[in-house]
């Protein structure tokens, strides 16, 4: 692979690229490392803590080694890119893929036909479009429901004050089986930015669970990446979403994937 020139005005994380099976066995290693240490710190099982590597922009032929090293779901943020993938990796058996980014409805078709997850739901709008797709093909499609806890105005997701009415709304939706919520905390080197957006979404499922009627289903926490899965285990994450961290760094910014203000950028560069 060749390595692009930093895009200017961006921070790039210095995780190297991983090229053979014997550099993903040893990134999944370090990450699972990482988990384990944060389990420990926090006194938890790190049989909890569910690890979703993050594919998106790798080629194929990188994805294939990390498969060989023992990646048994992806994660994607665009669809595209995805159902691209899901395609021509459809020989490799067993594998679950997980849209994690915002999704428009006219790709919902997509969605419905290859992913086992959804984790950016954040409209009724889309659980409407989404549901009618998955009747048709007789799917079942397990989501979560994004929350904006950073409250940055160009993030996707629900306010926190919207959660609960939401999660009540997608009763009517049973091909959607709602596991729990997911965040992108606040793009920062700061842990005392980091972590209260993680917190603020432990807490929301803690009100879901007691205010909603079956909300014990509602159990998972998706939150945490590789800058900051440590924070995010010691404050609940079931689910952490990990790219760079097991194929190396991407040459896009996050900026790219997540709309971002200016206000982000400076966060990016303090
Ligand atoms: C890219 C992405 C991640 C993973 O970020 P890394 O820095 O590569 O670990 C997690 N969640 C979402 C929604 C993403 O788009």
């Amino acid at each position: 692979m060749t390595d692009l020139p930093p895009p200017q005005g961006t921070t790039l994380s210095h995780y190297p690229q991983a090229l053979t099976v014997d550099d993903f066995r040893h990134n999944l290693a370090r990450v699972r490392q990482r988990i384990a240490e944060a389990c420990k710190r926090s006194g938890r099982d790190p049989a909890s803590v569910r690890l979703l590597p993050v594919s998106k922009t790798v080629d194929e032929s990188l994805v294939r080694l990390s498969c060989a090293a023992g990646c048994r779901e992806l994660g994607e943020n665009k669809v595209q890119e995805a159902y691209r993938k899901w395609q021509a990796m459809s020989d490799l058996a067993d594998l679950r893929w997980s849209v994690i980014g915002h999704l428009q409805t006219n790709k919902v078709h997509l969605v419905a036909r290859f992913a086992h997850e959804f984790q950016a739901l954040d409209s009724l709008r889309l659980a409407e479009a989404l549901e009618r797709r998955l009747q048709a093909l007789g799917r079942g499609l397990d989501v979560f429901v994004q929350v904006n806890t950073s409250g940055e105005a160009s993030k996707y997701g629900l306010a926190p004050t919207e959660v609960t009415r939401f999660v009540r709304e997608l009763a009517p939706y049973p091909a959607l089986r709602v596991r729990g919520l997911m965040t992108l905390a606040m793009p920062s080197p700061d842990a005392a930015r980091v972590r209260p957006c993680f917190a603020l979404l432990h807490d929301l499922r803690e009100r879901l669970r007691q205010e909603l009627p079956g909300g014990s289903e509602i159990a998972q926490l998706s939150m945490g990446m590789s800058g900051d899965m440590e924070l995010a285990i010691e404050e609940g994450a079931t689910v952490v979403r990990v790219g760079q961290a097991i194929y190396g760094a991407r040459a896009l910014p996050d900026s790219h994937f997540w709309p971002a203000s200016p206000t982000d950028h400076s966060l990016l560069n303090p």
